[in-house]
């Protein structure tokens, strides 16, 4: 029996690549999985550690799954240990409402963020320069004290990719950001030789609900990225409205200094988060976003 990683899963098979032969798409092991999964309702992931054996005809058997140590949803990937969060600075405007709520579920997942502000070139030489140049300003000023990290880059100019490649090694990543944002472009310029098609609409409209997504992992050479760039959001396991405080890292740090258990950091007296507002150690713009998404919990009485 081996151990490896199952690095993509097509047509009911498993495509395993060997923990001892870990370089290449060559010494992949093509693989069924046990029936015992199927009784037990549980199928692999692509992502998944698994131990398989090899059969007869150059194929394989997975024979056990490795605990995991995340589990995303939409994509359906295993053990993410990294999520990449793409912003590009114009041209899709920064959204800082978007990115407030995709650190929400990736906090509430446990996976640590790196923010990838994309498109830095056109900062400097583009149509909105001067909002471009000021969306970096706000975010390198929001977020960085807060612990994330944040990485600028330009697929144009090959600008910070070496940086974010540096960023991914030994990391199981995934890629998260509207569509247009230039997932696919740095993807193409971290990894020689991948094409993946860029600026693919139409392409990616067709990839809508009714049609069924094999994930694939990309191997940038010491790393994973799954390959799900059309992908806008990331779906994670529920949200629980009394859990969205602890998903802003800010507050959650905060909280056991408000004077009431369960402080909602809206509106009670002696609350930490507020009075660090008031210091403008708190962002007003995150401040605004938890509130909001609050409001929308509770309007949609349903769960994030
Ligand atoms: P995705 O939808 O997030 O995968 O985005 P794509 O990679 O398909 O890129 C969307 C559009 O942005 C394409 O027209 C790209 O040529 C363009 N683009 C991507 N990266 C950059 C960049 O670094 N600079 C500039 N100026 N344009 C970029
Ligand atoms: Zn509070």
């Amino acid at each position: 029996e081996q151990s490896g990683r199952i690095v993509k899963a097509l047509s009911g098979y498993y495509y395993v690549r060997p923990a001892a032969n870990p370089s290449g798409s060559g010494s992949d092991i093509q693989c069924r999985a046990r029936g015992i999964f199927k009784k037990r309702g549980e199928s692999p992931l692509v992502g998944d550690i698994v131990d398989f054996e090899e059969t007869e005809n150059g194929e394989g058997a997975v024979n056990a799954i490795k605990p995991r140590s995340s589990e995303l949803i939409r994509p359906p990937v295993a053990n993410v240990d990294l999520a990449v969060l793409v912003f590009s600075v114009t041209e899709p405007a920064l959204n800082l409402q978007l990115l407030d709520k995709f650190l929400v579920h990736i906090e509430h997942a446990g996976i640590p963020a790196v923010l990838c502000l994309s498109k830095q070139d056109l900062a400097e030489n583009g149509v909105e320069t001067e909002e471009a140049a000021q969306a970096i300003r706000d975010v390198r000023r929001v977020y960085e004290p807060i612990g994330y990290e944040v990485i600028g880059t330009s697929s144009k100019r090959g600008e910070g990719t070496a940086e974010l490649k540096e960023r991914l090694q030994g990391h199981l990543a995934v890629f998260a950001g509207q569509s247009g944002v230039g997932k696919s472009s740095l993807l193409n310029a971290l990894v020689p030789g991948l094409t993946l098609e860029t600026n693919a609409i139409s392409n990616r409209l067709g990839r809508g609900k009714h049609t069924t997504r094999h994930v694939e992992l990309i191997d940038i050479g010491g790393g994973f990225v799954a390959d799900t760039p059309g992908f806008s959001q990331l779906d994670f396991t529920e949200l629980g409205i009394e859990e969205l405080g602890s998903c802003f890292k800010e507050m959650r740090e905060r909280s056991s200094s408000c004077k009431f258990r369960g402080c909602t950091h809206i509106h009670e007296p002696e609350c930490a988060v507020l009075e660090a507002l008031e210091r403008g150690e708190v962002s007003p713009s995150r401040h605004a976003n938890y509130v909001l998404f609050m409001a929308e919990m509770k309007e949609k009485k349903r769960r994030y």
